[in-house]
């Protein structure tokens, strides 16, 4: 069976406690490889290598840097099949969402940081008569980067593609349910000249080797992407050692559908936002609030998508679910669904997991599922599932559907389905979300602010957000 190791000072190599895990294959149920179970001796060596490679990747200029980088974004590209197949069977996505969505936007990430570095500024602001001011942006030096199961090396590469380009070292930790690409993705930085120690991937646990990465005090910033739970211990630990924090944590997104849209191409939309991944992203919209005059209409179209959707193994090509990330995920999604009965709600589609036939017979499957009947403040509307599974309430004017949609405790982002241009702006004013789309769905562009309010993060990704998080400002004054 293959053994992953971690990626230190350049160097692919065992924990130093010679620990190892199993890594599980959603599609089969079985175990397909050994992971490292690291600890903080080999957060120790990561830092090392790390402390040892910063002058010189921090000195090097953001032209040598940017190379680089565009190495490793068309390294990962030249191998995307091989990419995108780890990822789907690591995770258990369609093979055709990994292809398509996973592994090329993880060489966006390098690709667009590469780029963007080249054109980063800083400001300068002048006193007329008494001299001036200049913001210098130094790299933070050493920092810490954490990425969850969902999107593996989308996620991943959306923090050290950042961290890397403003001239810092990395220690980063992909999810111990999910290593596999990022595994890969030590012999593609290698490949592309990074010097060694500057990128440095220990894989394991999250109460050891995570926790080890935020509590090592030479570790400056953490990065970290994961449920809102974690992020709250996260911070509990790092801000009394004074660590730059970036959290991006869990959502409860509304998908507001009032009766003036595009039928088709929200119905088709939504389709997506509610089951993408296996409802298993972030951005997904969880609670569909549907405007009464049209509720029965959307119901009946929307449950009929929901009945003809196929779950199948990965690699079938007719599969528009796979399998969920693991067993204990699908247990937790299927305990919430029961929760959701107890709570009165009615079932109208799905509501269980799928048997497929040998060798896939003993896998994650669970039927896309939609439930009604349900009021906006039990715990199904309020508490994150993140899985395949979507609630619909009708609604009759825009202040109940706001408070509806603003009623959890988290802020992540909102989708608004309507034809009336000053309703769209008026709602997307008021809802509270990081990210608001208008007719749409998932639609993102590199360069903007990415995060959430509330419960669903603190701080921004994206675009300057990002090399600016990355970075410390100091200001010099000069006097004339
Ligand atoms: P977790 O919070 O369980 O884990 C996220 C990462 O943190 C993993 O690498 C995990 O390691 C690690 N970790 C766990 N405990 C600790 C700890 N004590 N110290 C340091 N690191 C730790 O989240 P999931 O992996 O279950 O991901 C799902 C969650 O991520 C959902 O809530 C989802 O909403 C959120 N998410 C948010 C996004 C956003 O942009 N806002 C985007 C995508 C997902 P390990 O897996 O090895 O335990």
């Amino acid at each position: 069976m293959e053994k992953l190791q971690n990626f230190i000072n350049g160097v692919y190599q065992d924990p130093v406690n010679g620990a190892y895990m199993d890594n599980y294959e959603p599609a089969t149920g079985e175990v397909y490889a050994q992971i490292p179970n690291s600890d903080e001796d080999d957060v120790k060596l990561a830092v090392q290598a790390a402390e040892k490679a910063f002058p010189i990747w921090s000195a090097m200029s953001n032209n040598e840097r940017s190379e680089i980088m565009l190495k490793i974004a068309s390294g990962i590209e030249a191998r995307l099949d091989e990419f995108a197949q780890a990822e789907s069977r690591d995770n258990g996505k369609p093979l055709k969402l990994a292809m398509n969505v996973d592994i090329p936007r993880a060489v966006s990430n390098f690709h667009f940081f590469a780029t963007a570095i080249e054109h980063f500024a800083s400001e300068s602001h002048q006193m007329v008569g008494v001299g001036i001011n200049y913001t210098l942006r130094k790299p933070i030096g050493i920092v810490g980067c954490i990425s969850p199961w969902n999107l593996p090396l989308y996620l991943f590469s959306w923090k050290i593609a950042p961290a890397l380009a403003a001239g810092n070292c990395v220690v980063a930790k992909p999810s111990e349910v999910t290593p596999y690409t990022a595994y890969l993705l030590g012999q593609i930085v290698k490949d592309a000249g990074m010097p060694d120690g500057v990128l440095n991937i220990i894989h394991g646990e999250g109460g050891t080797a995570g926790d080890a990465i935020v509590k090592h005090p030479r570790i400056k910033a953490i990065s970290f992407t994961g449920g809102t739970n974690t992020g709250e211990y996260i911070a509990r630990t790092a801000a009394p050692m004074f660590k730059k924090l970036s959290l991006e944590l869990g959502g409860k997104n509304p998908n507001i559908i009032f009766a003036d849209c595009d039928f088709d191409e929200m119905l088709s939309t939504t389709m997506r936002s509610s089951f993408a991944n296996q409802g298993q992203i972030c951005l997904c919209g969880s609670r569909i609030f549907v405007e009464r005059s049209i509720y029965e209409k959307f119901k009946k179209a929307f449950v009929e998508k929901v009945d003809a959707t196929i779950v199948s193994y990965p690699n079938d090509p007719k599969a528009k679910l796979g399998a969920v990330v693991s067993k204990p995920h699908m247990d937790k999604v299927l305990s919430y669904i029961e929760l959701a009965k107890d709570e009165g709600g009615t079932i109208l589609s799905g509501g269980e997991a799928v048997q497929l036939e040998a060798p896939y017979n003993n896998g994650y499957y669970l039927r896309p599922t939609v439930i009604e009947g349900l009021s906006y403040d039990c715990r199904t509307n309020q508490e994150e599932i993140f899985g395949p599974v979507v609630t619909i309430t009708p609604f009759d004017n825009e202040e109940e559907v706001l408070m509806m949609a603003n009623s959890t405790k988290y802020g992540l982002s909102a989708t608004l389905w309507t034809s009336d241009l000053k309703r769209a702006h008026r709602m997307a004013d008021k809802l509270h979300a990081g990210i608001v789309w208008i007719n749409a769905w998932l639609v993102r562009d590199l360069r903007t602010p990415f995060g959430g309010a509330k419960a669903s993060g603190v701080g921004r990704e994206g675009g300057w957000e990002a090399l600016r998080f990355f970075t410390e400002p100091k200001n010099v004054f000069v006097k004339y």
